[in-house]
């Protein structure tokens, strides 16, 4: 999990959420089961394409790129089943994986609450997980980290695989920059910089935590993560 910012709400939401809410309201207090439709208009091509952008087209919780089998799910941070006024609130939106949108279900806790899970929004994800090669550790002191981890499962087998293979890739580049020649160094360098270091790397956070190891050990100069 990387910090995420939240873009400008693309127009149609801007002009069609209040209305679309009223009517989702309205029916649920009519004691009606309310539309598919109704329910998922959210689900609009315009929104999802600003939420791709946002989220580097990654799932906003494993960071897992999906785009290339998958169009990802629009998820709600808090669960519209519980929470229906929010469905439309282009704040409570984001992208997620199938897997990550699953597990989450309908789990539901106000933010700040020791349940609630980390917001890659809201909260500082570094105060919260420690990324030491393809392993998530929750910080010793973040409850919402460690329940985060369970609820999410982001230490599932198959995402500690893909990142075990991102990882071993990174290490061949590192190993490559400390074993050339001093004229092709720079050329390696620029290679991590290129395949490894930015946000629109599929497991970002564990790359660069590994990357700032071989700088602070002095394998790597500094400026591949500036
Ligand atoms: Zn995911």
């Amino acid at each position: 999990m990387i910090a995420l910012t939240k873009l400008a709400s693309p127009r149609i939401l801007t002009q069609n959420a209040a209305a679309w809410r009223a009517e989702l309201l309205a029916t649920i207090a009519a004691g009606e089961e309310p539309t598919k439709a109704q329910k998922n208009r959210y689900n609009h091509v315009d929104i999802k394409a600003q939420l791709v952008e946002e989220t580097h087209g990654k799932c906003s919780y494993c960071e897992s790129k999906m785009r290339h089998v998958d169009d990802g799910d629009i998820e709600h941070i808090l669960p519209k089943a519980k929470h229906p006024d929010l469905s439309f609130d282009w704040e409570n939106l984001t992208l997620a994986c199938t897997i990550c949108n699953r597990k989450k279900g309908d789990h539901d806790a106000p933010p700040g609450d020791a349940q609630s899970l980390v917001n890659p929004y809201q909260d500082d994800p570094k105060a919260h997980f420690l990324f030491h090669r393809e392993i998530l550790t929750p910080t010793p002191e973040s409850v919402r980290g460690s329940n985060t981890e369970n609820i999410l499962e982001l230490n599932r087998a198959d995402l500690r695989e893909r990142r075990r293979e991102k990882i071993d890739e990174l290490h061949q580049y590192v190993t490559a920059y400390a074993q050339a020649e001093d004229d092709y160094k720079p050329l390696v360098s620029r290679q991590i910089r290129k395949q490894c270091v930015g946000a629109d790397k599929e497991y970002s956070a564990f790359l660069e935590q590994y990357i700032s190891e071989m700088i602070t050990r002095g394998t790597l100069p500094e400026d591949v993560l500036s």
